[in-house]
C-alpha cells in the first residue's frame, strides 16, 4: 500500500518534472511569440503610421485640390450668375426681334397688299403710277397709303 502511494507520488513528480518544462517552454514560446508578435505589430504599426501619414498627406492634397475645385465652382457660379441676366437680356432681345420680325412681315404684307395693281393684282413698287403689267393708272395708291399710316 505504502509502496503504491510512493510509486504514484514518484510518477506524479516525474510527470510534474516532465510536464513542467514543456509547459514552461510552451509558455515561454507563447510569450516570446507574443513579444515577436508585438515587435512585428509595432513595425506594422510604424508602417501603418507611415501609410497613415501618406494618407493624411493625400487627404491634405485632396483637400487643397477640393478647395481649388470649390473655388473654381464658386467662380463659375459667379460667372453664371453674371451671365444669367445677360442671357435673360438676350432672351428678351430675341423675343423683341421675333416680335419685330412678325410686325415687319405684317407691315410688308400690308405694303405688298397695298401695292398691288387693283386690276391685275400684280405687285407694284410704291413709286409706280402706272401698272407696268396692264397699264392701269394707279391713283388709288395714296388712299391706301393712308390706311397704311393708320396701321402704323
Ligand atoms: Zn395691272
Amino acid at each position: 500500500m505504502g509502496k503504491r502511494i510512493a510509486t504514484f507520488i514518484l510518477w506524479g513528480i516525474t510527470c510534474a518534472v516532465a510536464f513542467e518544462n514543456p509547459v514552461e517552454t510552451f509558455l515561454n514560446k507563447i510569450l516570446s511569440d507574443a513579444k515577436k508578435q508585438s515587435a512585428v505589430e509595432a513595425q506594422m504599426l510604424d508602417e501603418k503610421s507611415e501609410l497613415l501619414d501618406l494618407m493624411n498627406e493625400t487627404v491634405i492634397t485632396n483637400n487643397t485640390l477640393l478647395a481649388q475645385v470649390k473655388d473654381i465652382i464658386y467662380n463659375v457660379r459667379t460667372e453664371v450668375k453674371e451671365i444669367q441676366p445677360l442671357k435673360e437680356n438676350v432672351e428678351t432681345l430675341k423675343t423683341e426681334i421675333s416680335r419685330l420680325t412678325r410686325e415687319t412681315q405684317k407691315f410688308e404684307e400690308n405694303i405688298t397688299y397695298t401695292n398691288r395693281c387693283p386690276t391685275c393684282k400684280k405687285p407694284l413698287l410704291p413709286e409706280f403710277k402706272v401698272c407696268p403689267y396692264c397699264g392701269e393708272n394707279i391713283k388709288l395708291l395714296p388712299e391706301k397709303m393712308i390706311s397704311l399710316r393708320e396701321y402704323k
